[in-house]
């Protein structure tokens, strides 16, 4: 039963919910319906994407919410059967948005390795090396553990034969972060698949030096 009420606030970040789980489809990230979007509104609230509808399809009056139990109190659509996954994360981090995606790139590299090679300083804007989260059935809390593991001191993690999840203090950061694990799993499929050759491999000190200079002037890049 919806008992909050929708504000301007909370109508502002479902519209930028919609958008940034839209841009993931036009972006490649996600086919039709396989990933979803979530947000913070306040202490109370999590928008999330609703189960099965196209994204295309999504109006204002769609809007989906739950409190941090997983209580629905916005709309009468199911929420996305993630919603363990993403509530785990709000729990457990100071994430204020999330997404969750079955990128190409990144699930194909989830089915190889339990920690992403480092193959490019830019995971230092993920908070180091990623891990690959152990399998189990989507929408499970043991998923929702595995990748709470998975998580710990980063900003995203690969779930294994299944996809990606960042997150961020807003949409855009969180969203940013997945396209760029994407982009950082695509370089290393790239180089790997050279016959004969294999690619060179940043080292710890030479990753926490890239950290350093990216906390020191706050744009990465
Ligand atoms: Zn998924």
């Amino acid at each position: 039963m919806a008992t909050t009420r929708v504000t301007d606030a909370v109508a502002a970040a479902w519209r930028e919910l919609v958008d940034t789980a839209r841009r993931s489809v036009a972006d490649g990230l996600v086919v039709g319906t396989s990933g979803n979007v979530s947000v913070r509104v306040g202490e109370d609230l999590v928008l999330v994407t609703p189960s099965g509808v196209p994204y295309d399809r999504l109006t204002p009056d769609d809007v989906t919410g739950v409190d941090p139990s997983g209580r629905r109190v916005l709309g009468g659509l199911a929420p996305t059967s993630e919603l363990p996954l993403h509530l785990a994360v709000y729990a457990d981090t100071d994430a204020r948005a999330i997404v969750h995606t079955h990128a190409v790139h990144a699930t194909a590299v989830s089915t190889l390795v339990d920690r992403l090679p480092l193959v490019h300083y830019m995971a230092a804007a993920l908070g180091g090396q990623i891990r690959t989260a152990a399998y189990a059935t989507y929408g499970t809390k043991e998923l929702a553990e595995n990748v709470r593991l998975a998580l710990r001191d980063r900003t995203g993690c690969l779930l294994r034969n299944h996809g990606t999840l960042t997150y961020g203090a807003t949409l855009s950061q969180a969203y940013d972060r997945t396209a760029q694990l994407e982009w950082m799993c695509r370089v290393w499929l790239t180089a790997s698949s050279v016959p004969g050759l294999s690619p060179s491999l940043l080292s710890e000190t030479e990753l926490a030096a890239a950290a350093d200079r990216l906390r020191g002037y706050g744009q990465p890049g």
